[in-house]
């Protein structure tokens, strides 16, 4: 088998956008058609000996290259979108925040046109600011890929968590997901309940009420303040983290009570449904969110979660690079 027998069918017809800025106004179609696309390169990724061609890349965006902009701390998401633009055999080029010249006072703006004169064709960005994405994308030529921008979206992770959800339940609509934890704080939560819901998924809030509002009611959520209450009505629970650094008041008395009252353990994954699917986007506080037994058990998804975060990072980067053509 060779790169050229490989069905890709060309860019998805129906995907017309340059960036990746959000969830948020995104159809169900064009959700599906990243997922689908993601569904494709993972066959790539994972696929076992006996093919000729099996090195496991999918040369598509040779002589291009992409640059990770992150100014926040990153292990799975950098790692990630790294490997999925080197698979699609593109040159990676890491821009470390605190050795730029934005420490001598230059401006995001004017470092980012550098780096755009430098050729690139796609940037990978991750700020603490929400916006930083679009302002991006309204300033350069190139592609933007949001890796995540303060607690407003966190595109790649809701589509591989979507993903994951499809390839272990075999769909979305009519699933009641359940997003634990920190809510207020979470860009996976926002990108996570449009994605869902745009896919025709029941979505609870689940949290203390410092970290979750009644007024995400008007997101079409519904809002809980006992995990215990719904435990037996939920298909997934994705198990948010503490997000403790973007925090200015502590939203609960102590860790201790956190987890008595929103950790998932044995007790409370035995009184949930016996097809219950557990995932969390990383980093996991075992113990913390979830139990070291429950987070290794046979009903997590969480290190699948991270092997479709290549796919659904290479579809992305793809299609996003593709759009133009369209
Ligand atoms: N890795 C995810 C994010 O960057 C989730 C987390 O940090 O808790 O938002």
């Amino acid at each position: 088998m060779s790169v050229g027998d490989l069905c890709w069918g060309g860019v998805p017809v129906g995907w017309r956008r340059r960036h990746l800025l959000g969830i948020e106004g995104m159809s169900a179609d064009e959700i599906t058609l990243a997922l689908d696309q993601a569904e494709r390169f993972k066959s790539v990724l994972v696929r076992d000996k006996g093919y000729e061609y099996c090195d496991r890349k999918v040369p598509l965006l040779a002589g291009k290259t992409c640059v990770n902009l992150f100014f926040e701390n990153s292990t799975r998401t950098k790692t990630s979108f790294t490997l999925a633009a080197r698979r699609l055999g593109m040159d990676v080029v890491d821009f470390s925040a605190s050795t730029s010249s934005l420490s001598k006072g230059e401006t995001f703006i004017d470092t980012v046109k550098n780096l755009e004169a430098m050729q690139v064709d796609a940037v990978v960005v991750r700020h603490s600011c929400p916006g930083t994405a679009m302002l991006l994308s309204e300033n350069i030529r190139g592609h933007v890929l949001n890796a995540g921008d303060g607690a407003h979206e966190h595109p790649t992770q809701a589509l591989l968590d979507i993903l994951t959800i499809r390839q272990r339940l075999g769909r979305i609509k009519g699933l009641t997901v359940a997003l634990v934890g920190d809510i207020a704080h979470s860009r996976t939560a926002r990108s996570n309940i449009w994605g869902l819901r745009a896919l025709g998924a029941n979505v609870i809030l689940c949290g203390p009420s410092t970290l979750v509002s009644k007024r995400w009611e008007s997101l079409g959520v519904v809002v809980s303040y006992s995990l215990d209450e719904i435990l037996g009505k939920v298909d997934v629970f994705n198990l948010l983290r503490i997000q403790f650094e973007r925090q200015v008041i502590r939203p609960f008395p102590s860790t201790r009570e956190y987890s008595h009252l929103y950790g998932m353990d044995t007790a409370r994954l035995s009184r949930a449904k016996p097809e219950v699917l557990i995932i969390a986007p990383g980093p996991i506080n075992r113990g913390l969110e979830v139990t070291p037994d429950v987070a290794d058990g046979q009903h997590s998804a969480i290190l699948d979660q991270v092997t479709n975060g290549v796919a659904i990072r290479m579809a992305t980067l793809w299609m996003c690079l593709n759009s133009k053509s369209i």
